[in-house]
């Protein structure tokens, strides 16, 4: 590694600041190449060690113009810049005023981290360590200071001027060529918190009544002409602020909230106080661009920036090691919302569907590491799906674990203790002690802990004794830097089905009823005895996914296909039905393997899925799920090791198609039945009934046969709505037909005009299972609708490529590695947070079969070769790459 390795920032290090921020006085002028920033800061002592400090302030990227300590020039011998920081070795050891006067370039900032231009519009991002590219400052979360930020620019450049907090003050200046806007946000706040935008932008206005009576403003900012897109943003956020009312008593505190929509993004959106920055893709949505996958997504993002308000913004993080206390959290309260606003079963398969293809193949390999880690060299590396979304479950457990009413006096107790705080994992759940009584100190495991704990249920039925014994063990396998590992709390939700299908009472041998239905598996080692158990039942455990854990069970596929018709939980009917085909596919990737073919037995998977189908009473978006497959990656995490994706793709392909051929005629009955539905609706039910016709034309288009693909050219052409098109068009993308290149060539004459919508282009072509897309991704990069500036075209072109199309990423030839490494390289200087983004997609590479595993770690050494990597992707290559 040509890269000087810096030394680990670690959390045991951790020590409160020596000096605080009490208020923050910006004075912005914007200019594209040189932009005058004037910081006035009111510093004070922390008063901790009792020793004098210095003051030491992060910045990069800055060209200081001046400096002045209450009001005096400081002269240069008083001070010592480096190339990231500002220090003062001798400040006065009482409140002082600090003046420093940077310039900066906003039109080179590629990263788009701190101040930067997407298109003509000035805007930021500050999370975690941008504010420093803005001015000098002690970039940390728990330094919370008072914000007023005055911005000035050219008025026709950027009429719109916006900043955390209220407005008070706005006027012209130099004869109405310039003018100003001075925001005031009276919450004080953590500097990766700040915002401000300047641009030509047209708003869409609403207002919200909070249930104290307070009148709320409430706007969403776009590009001008796609004011007609906003509409749905702004339901979804007026729905989530009084769910946050009614769920957790969460009441909006300012004036005015907004959402401004940028289409030059990393993330997915920011929660900046009052100023919501988004990716232009998570706001923009109408029936005939957006999917209902994407209606969701806006709702859910939407929801998810606004609850940071209380759990992020009021309350935030003492440090980055604490990033879930924030975005765990939030993801579970974001999880709740979807779940309330619709089928919760549905949304809870959906989630856990998305945690075990993402979170349980980084938990599996070399870029493993806790929800809570402890340490970092690069923090933009652990906004992970670790971090997030088991983060959530961490917190879901604990609902489990108390109960919802327990849970929810254990949140009010957390916003009550720590408003106004920068706050650390231990505080959060010390609330949820102090409320239950409980001694949660091992429960912090899954905080320290990495790895996906695997619980074995070995049930037995005794007719004799009418019991039934459980014997449940765990353990956690190793994991970077973590050999051995302790048990872990683990929460089952547990049911013992009878033959009817109903439930028998869960009553422990010992005389004791198992709480609310939840065993707490604490040991390594277990054994629990249910007594009065009339006739031999079926064990469903883990019901709505009560721990993210790996179970494993000697149910048998009799068993399963009972479960996936009659478990009353319908997770577990939905599990039931997924680990009995997880099963089927598994045995028949060895089969193709061993070089034999396939035989046409299907475990009655037929049957079980002809049974959902035709019994009714299940809704259509539920049993849309179930007619979806395992993923391919999911089922190569299941293999484990050894992994050829080449043959897991075609033995799901011939499981669609054999699924396909033998329910064709329910499967056409439906598709038909459901066609007549319509017209377009964007409510629940309109998407659930899309969604099961849409799975039902994919299974028949996986048949390859003409009346079906006939069926989805027609659906493509008549469909009025995105979601029924695309649906068309990527089952079509998957078939080696000519009606597929006239179809991708159709869309892209439809939309041309229009990059979210061809970013959905890009995606279809870039999965397209057949080796000459790779060669296609290549020309595509010079397509002008291509840019490697922009991360949306990135994302839904290579990133798409790489996590979407496991059997060409995977090439035996590791040309697909070779794509995406020369990716990275490329885009690395440029914007290294989406080039370290990108190369953790060979992050399962240890699992592969011996030569394509030794292709990927060469590709890898290729990167950890090149000269003067940034920091984000010389991290990911070092732990990709660590022997451990
Ligand atoms: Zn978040």
């Amino acid at each position: 590694m040509r890269t000087e390795e810096s030394p680990p920032v670690r959390l045991a290090d951790y020590r409160p600041p020596d000096w605080l921020v009490e208020t923050v006085e910006l004075d912005i002028a914007l200019h594209p190449e040189a932009t005058l920033v004037r910081a006035s800061l009111l510093l004070r002592p922390n008063g901790i060690g009792g020793v004098p400090a210095p003051v030491v302030l992060d910045g990069e990227a800055l060209a200081l113009r001046s400096i002045k300590l209450d009001g005096a020039t400081l002269p240069q011998e008083q001070y010592v810049t480096t190339a990231n920081r500002l220090t003062i070795s001798q400040p006065p050891q009482r409140p002082f005023r600090l003046e420093i006067e940077t310039v900066i370039n906003p039109s080179t900032n590629t990263q788009l981290q701190g101040l930067y231009r997407s298109g003509s519009t000035y805007c930021t991002q500050c999370e975690a360590e941008g504010f420093r590219r803005i001015t000098y400052f002690p970039d940390r979360p728990d330094v919370m200071a008072i914000y007023t930020t005055r911005i000035e620019a050219e008025k026709a450049h950027a009429p719109v001027l916006l900043a955390n907090g209220n407005l008070v003050a706005r006027g012209d200046i130099d004869g109405g060529n310039r003018h100003f806007a001075i925001w005031h946000d009276p919450f004080p706040k953590p500097s990766y918190l700040f915002a401000m935008i300047g641009g030509k932008l047209a708003c869409v206005e609403d207002h919200f009544q909070t249930m104290s009576g307070q009148d709320v403003t409430l706007r969403i900012y776009v590009e001008p002409g796609k004011e007609a897109r906003c509409g749905h943003a702004m339901e979804s956020l007026k729905r989530a602020m009084r769910w946050d009312e009614t769920a957790f008593g969460r009441e909006y505190d300012l004036d005015i909230f907004m959402i401004v929509a940028v289409s030059d993004f990393n993330m997915g959106a920011m929660e900046n106080k009052g100023l919501n920055t988004f990716n232009d893709k998570y706001v923009l949505a109408s029936p005939e661009t957006a999917t209902d996958a994407d209606f969701d997504r806006i709702e859910a993002i939407v929801a998810h920036e606004y609850f940071h308000n209380w759990t992020g913004n009021r309350i935030t993080c003492r440090d980055w090691f604490q990033l879930c206390l924030k975005e765990g959290l939030t993801v579970f309260r974001d999880q709740e919302f979807t779940a309330d606003g619709r089928s919760r079963a549905v949304e809870r398969i959906s989630d856990v569907r998305a945690l075990r293809a993402h979170q349980f193949d980084e938990d599996a390999g070399p870029l493993a590491h806790p929800v809570r880690p402890a340490q970092y060299h690069e923090i933009n590396n652990f906004y992970t799906s670790t971090v997030y979304e088991k983060g959530a479950e961490v917190v879901r457990m604990l609902q489990v674990l108390l109960g919802p009413q327990k849970f929810r006096t254990g949140m009010d107790l957390y916003f009550a203790r720590h408003d106004g705080q920068a706050a650390t994992v231990e505080q959060f759940v010390q609330c949820f002690a102090d409320v239950s009584g409980r001694d949660l100190s091992q429960f912090m495991l899954w905080y320290s802990q990495a790895g996906t704990p695997e619980v074995v249920a070995t049930g037995s039925y005794d007719a004799l004794r009418r019991s039934y014994r459980l014997e449940l063990a765990q353990r956690v396998p190793p994991t970077p830097g973590q050999t051995s590992k302790q048990a872990m709390v683990i929460p089952l939700a547990v049911g013992l089905v009878r033959r009817d299908g109903g439930d028998l009472p869960l009553k422990l041998g010992d005389g004791r009823a198992a709480d609310r239905g939840v065993l707490t598996l604490t040991e390594p080692h277990a054994t629990l005895v249910f007594a009065d158990v009339d006739q031999a039942p079926v064990l469903s455990l883990n019901r709505g996914f009560s721990a993210p854990i790996k179970l494993i069970t000697n149910l048998s596929a009799d068993d399963l296909r009972f479960l996936a018709r009659c478990d009353g939980d319908l997770f577990n009917r939905w599990q039931a039905f997924h680990g009995l085909a997880t099963r089927l596919l598994i045995d028949n990737v060895s089969t193709l393997r061993a070089g034999t073919a396939i035989a046409g037995e299907d475990s009655g998977l037929t049957d079980a899925l002809a049974a959902t189908l035709t019994l009714g009473g299940n809704e259509p978006a539920f049993v849309a799920l179930m007619l979806t497959l395992p993923g391919e990656a999911e089922i190569a995490r299941e293999i484990g090791q050894n992994v050829d994706p080449e043959a897991i793709f075609a033995a799901r392909s011939a499981l669609k198609m054999m699924l396909g051929n033998k329910l064709a005629a329910p499967l056409f009955d439906h598709y038909r039945r459901l066609s007549e539905r319509i017209p377009y609706r964007p409510d629940p039910a309109g998407v659930g009934w899309r969604a099961l016709r849409n799975a039902c034309l994919d299974l028949l288009v996986a048949t390859g046969k003409s009346d079906a693909i006939a069926i989805a050219v027609r659906q493509y052409q008549a469909a009025d709505n995105m979601t029924d098109r695309i649906a068309a068009l990527s089952t079509l993308t998957l078939c080696d037909v000519p009606e597929r290149r006239a179809a991708l060539d159709n869309f892209y004459d439809r939309y041309h005009g229009d990059p979210l919508i061809i970013d959905k282009w890009f995606t279809l072509q870039a999965t397209i299972p057949e080796p000459a897309t790779l060669d296609r991704i290549k020309e595509l990069t010079a397509h002008p609708a291509f840019s490697f500036g922009n991360p949306n075209r990135v994302r839904a072109l290579i990133h798409a490529f790489a996590l979407g199309n496991q059997k060409e990423f995977n090439r035996p030839d590791g040309m697909g590695y070779g794509l995406v490494v020369e990716t990275v390289l490329a885009l690395d200087q440029k914007n290294p947070q989406l080039a370290a983004r990108l190369l953790s997609a060979l992050k399962s590479w240890r699992a592969l079969e011996p030569g394509r595993r030794a292709l990927a770690q060469e590709a890898l050494r290729r990167v950890s070769a090149a000269p003067s990597l940034s920091p984000d992707v010389s991290d990911i290559v070092r732990r990709s790459l660590a022997e451990d």
